[in-house]
């Protein structure tokens, strides 16, 4: 076996609890497009069940069609983890190493660093259809996929030189993760949310030395490299919030639910100390709208017909409800909730040629959904899902922190909570 780790213990999983009621192949977004997949109940808690007893009923070439979206566990009454079963299978029994490929996609922030300090050669050369065929031959990265462009100015250069110094003039401070999307791609985003924070009343700090949250090293299989980051990532989290007493908040569902849930569940990484205090940016402000303590006020003029997209690790969070009540609060805006389905990314999955069909194929019913709605804009918290989107339909995605950033009317949100701090220290 390839990966010697063996931290995590597969019968937490309780793949005995199955009932086998089969409606977890029902939700599963593979089955009905890829009929080599044998679905949930086969891979996960059945197939187990065989593999504890014999290793080599391990599927390999099965297994790896598993999007790791989680809507099987969403739909399955007796809980089972069925997509950890899967995954931690694939950790456990994978015979080959990751390819070159898989390698290159998942050392997002090594790949990041060196195309965002060439990020105009990088940019258009990706974007040559000479090279996206090359890339096609002897990678095997699909084709037809175009990468998100990188940025020349990255996210954590941009704090440090133009809003940093103004972070300390805050009392009430959070920490952001911003992960490698937001750093190396669009840093936008970052700032959209350090002007909503500091309009609400919070500075935002940085981690000491943020590292990718290692999801796409742990679907490519490069678990050794994924565990020393996430043990990385746990020790910078315990600082801020432990040593700085800093909440920390991020606008990746996929980089939270991996630090939240990924870590302890398929890592072995104990996160116990930091995963109450590590949330969704929209779940951070919700809760301080929903409970009095802040008023965010908006712009009379706005207005948008946006659809809000479900990822499939915010369905699994259950959070898309803060997102969602938070755009819902800005007045001249019409949201409409898009049927929750996988977009059919799965981060780097959709990239591969093996699976380019299959990921098109899972996210045809929500492309046609889009096309069909007439919208200003699609919301949604995961930066994969919005490269699916743009690259499947005619639709733009934004974030819904750049929404809210964007429909905020920044001064009047302010001189309302220090005329309530003013009237709490007379
Ligand atoms: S995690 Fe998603 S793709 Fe994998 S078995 Fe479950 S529903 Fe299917
Ligand atoms: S939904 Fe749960 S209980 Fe039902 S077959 Fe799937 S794993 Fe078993």
């Amino acid at each position: 076996m390839w990966n010697k780790q063996k931290t995590f213990n597969i019968s937490d999983n309780n793949f005995e609890q199955c009932v086998k009621c089969t409606i977890c192949t029902a939700y599963c977004p593979v089955v009905p497009v890829n009929p080599d997949y044998p679905g949930p109940k086969q891979a996960g808690p059945d197939g187990e069940r065989l593999r504890l007893k014999d290793p080599d009923f391990f599927d390999e070439e099965a297994l790896k069609l598993c999007l790791n979206c989680k809507r099987c566990e969403v739909a399955c009454p007796a809980e089972v983890k069925i997509g950890d079963i899967i995954q931690a299978a694939r950790i456990k029994y994978a015979s080959k190493p990751p390819k070159l490929r898989d390698m290159i996609m998942a050392n997002t922030d090594i790949v990041g660093t060196f195309a965002s300090t060439f990020a105009p050669i990088v940019n258009t050369a990706v974007g040559l259809k000479p090279v996206q065929r090359i890339m096609d031959t002897v990678l095997q990265i699909d084709h037809h996929r175009q990468f998100p462009s990188y940025s020349g100015l990255r996210f954590e250069t941009w704090y440090k030189k133009y809003a940093a110094k103004e972070q300390e003039k805050f009392e009430k401070r959070v920490s952001y993760f911003h992960g490698c999307y937001v750093n190396y791609n669009f840093p936008q985003l970052g700032q959209d949310l350090v002007k909503l924070m500091n309009a609400a009343g919070y500075g935002v700090d940085l981690l000491e030395k943020e590292k990718c949250c290692g999801v796409a090293l742990i679907s490519n299989g490069l678990i050794k490299q994924a565990t020393k980051q996430a043990r990385h990532n746990v020790a910078a989290l315990k600082k801020t919030i432990v040593d700085k007493g800093n909440p920390v908040i991020a606008t990746s569902s996929t980089c939270i639910f991996t630090i939240r849930d990924e870590y302890p569940h398929l890592l072995g990484v104990e996160n116990s100390a930091v995963r109450e205090q590590t949330e969704l940016a929209t779940r951070f402000l919700f809760r301080l709208v929903d409970s009095g303590k802040l008023k965010l006020v908006f712009k009379e003029n706005y207005e948008a017909r946006i659809a809000y997209h479900t990822p499939c690790h915010m369905e699994k969070l259950g959070w898309s409800l803060y997102s969602t009540s938070l755009l819902r609060m800005i007045p001249g805006l019409e949201l409409i909730l898009l049927d929750s389905q996988c977009c059919g990314i799965a981060g780097t999955y959709g990239f591969k040629k093996e699976n380019y069909l299959t990921a098109q194929g899972v996210g045809e019913p929500l492309f046609n959904q889009i096309e069909q709605g007439d919208f200003d804009c699609i919301a949604t918290d995961c930066e994969t899902c919005k490269w699916q989107i743009e690259m499947s339909t005619s639709a733009t995605v934004q974030n819904p922190i750049s929404i809210l950033a964007d429909a905020l009317d920044v001064e009047a949100t302010r001189t309302l909570w220090q005329k309530e701090k003013a009237h709490q220290t007379s």
